[in-house]
C-alpha cells in the first residue's frame, strides 16, 4: 500500500515534517539509513527561535531531562584575544518587546532520537537502516528502492530531507555543487575550564572553533567542540588523525589558553566535509 507521503531523512527537518503531517492525518513513511540514537557532526547549538518551534511540535521527553542546556548568548573571541558578548535577552522587536531569553545546546544524539520517538508516537512509520538507492516516478507515485533487501516504499508525495549530500536531489538532478572546501571536526570533550552558560566562537588563523556546553552546574561539563578549517590548507594535518589535529588546533586560539590543559574526549572526532560528494568522498571516522 502506498503511503500518503514518503520522507527520506530523519534529521530534524524530516522528523519535524513527519510529525506535522501525521498530526494532520496523513500516512507518513520516514526513512533513514542510520539507526537511532546516533551521533552526527554538528555544533549542537539551537537558535532561540527553535524552542517555540519544538513546543509547537508538541515533543515529549525534551524539556524534562538534563537536556537541553540553556545558553544565555554567545561570546566571540577575535584572533587578537578580544571578546565580544551578545545576550539573547537584549534582543527586542520593533515595539521594544523582548524576543528571546535563551538558546539551547543539545547533542544530536538526543535531539534526533527524541524527535523520531515523537514521530512514532503520533503514528509515523519510521524505517531505520533504510538507505535510499534509486527512485523513479510511475503512475503518479514515487517508487523508492533501498540499497539492500528492505522493502521498497511508494507515495505520491516525496520529501527530500536527506541533508547536505542529498541522494534524492542527486537522483532527481537537483543537487548544487558546493564551491566551499571547508572541513569540520566535531568532538564531545570534558575538562575545558571557565565554561559558562554561553556558547563560544573563537576565530584565528583562517580557522574557527565553536564551543557549546551541553551541560551546566556540574564540574567538567560535557562540551561540544566543533573546529572548522580550510581543506586545502589543513588537509595534510588532519588526514588520518583528526582527533590529535583537533586537540593541537585548540591550542592556537588565544581565548582557550590555560583552559584546555586536562581534556577528556568523550565522543571522538567526527568529520564533515562541505564538498559535494561527487567531488570528494565524505569522510566519517
Ligand atoms: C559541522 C557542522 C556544524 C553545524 N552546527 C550547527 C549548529 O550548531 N546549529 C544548527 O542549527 N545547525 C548546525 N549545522 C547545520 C545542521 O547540521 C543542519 O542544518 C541540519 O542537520 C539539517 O537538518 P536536516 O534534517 O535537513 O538534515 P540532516 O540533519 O543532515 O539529516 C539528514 C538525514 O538523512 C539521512 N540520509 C542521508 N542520505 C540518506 C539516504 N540515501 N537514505 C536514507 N537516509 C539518508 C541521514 O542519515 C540523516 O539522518 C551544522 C552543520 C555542520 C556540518
Amino acid at each position: 500500500m502506498p503511503y500518503d507521503v514518503a520522507i527520506v531523512g530523519a534529521g530534524p527537518a524530516g522528523s519535524a515534517c513527519a510529525i506535522h503531517l501525521a498530526r494532520a492525518g496523513y500516512q507518513v513513511a520516514l526513512l533513514d539509513k542510520a539507526s537511532f540514537p546516533r551521533h552526527k557532526a554538528c555544533a549542537e547549538y539551537l537558535s532561540p527561535a527553535a524552542e517555540p518551534l519544538l513546543q509547537r511540535l508538541g515533543v515529549e521527553g525534551f524539556f524534562d531531562g538534563i537536556y537541553p542546556n540553556k545558553l544565555r548568548g554567545f561570546r566571540i573571541t577575535a584572533p587578537n584575544g578580544k571578546t565580544f558578548q551578545g545576550d539573547f535577552s537584549t534582543t527586542r522587536n520593533a515595539e521594544g518587546k523582548n524576543l528571546f531569553e535563551s538558546g539551547l545546546a543539545i547533542s544530536r544524539y538526543h535531539l534526533d532520537a527524541t524527535l523520531i520517538a515523537n514521530a512514532r508516537r503520533v503514528g509515523v512509520d519510521v524505517h531505520e537502516n533504510w538507505r535510499l538507492s534509486t527512485l523513479q516516478r510511475q503512475n503518479g507515485l514515487y517508487q523508492l528502492h533501498p540499497v539492500d533487501a528492505h522493502e521498497s516504499i511508494s507515495a505520491p508525495l516525496l520529501i527530500a530531507a536527506d541533508g547536505l549530500h542529498s541522494t534524492v536531489a542527486h537522483r532527481l538532478g537537483l543537487h548544487i555543487v558546493s564551491r566551499m572546501h571547508k572541513v569540520a571536526m566535531v568532538a564531545h570533550i570534558r575538562g575545558i575550564t571557565d565554561l559558562e552558560d554561553y556558547g563560544e566562537m573563537h576565530v584565528a588563523g583562517r580557522r574557527y572553533v565553536g564551543l557549546a556546553p551541553l551541560e551546566s552546574g556540574i564540574s567538567q561539563p560535557l562540551c561540544n567542540v566543533a573546529l572548522v578549517v580550510d581543506e586545502n590548507r589543513d588537509r595534510i594535518g588532519f588526514a588520518g588523525q583528526p582527533e590529535s589535529f583537533l586537540l593541537q588546533a585548540l591550542k592556537t586560539f588565544p581565548g582557550l589558553h590555560g583552559r584546555i590543559d586536562h581534556l577528556t574526549v568523550v565522543v571522538k572526532a567526527d568529520i564533515e566535509m562541505s564538498r559535494n560528494k561527487n567531488d570528494q568522498p565524505r569522510c566519517t571516522i
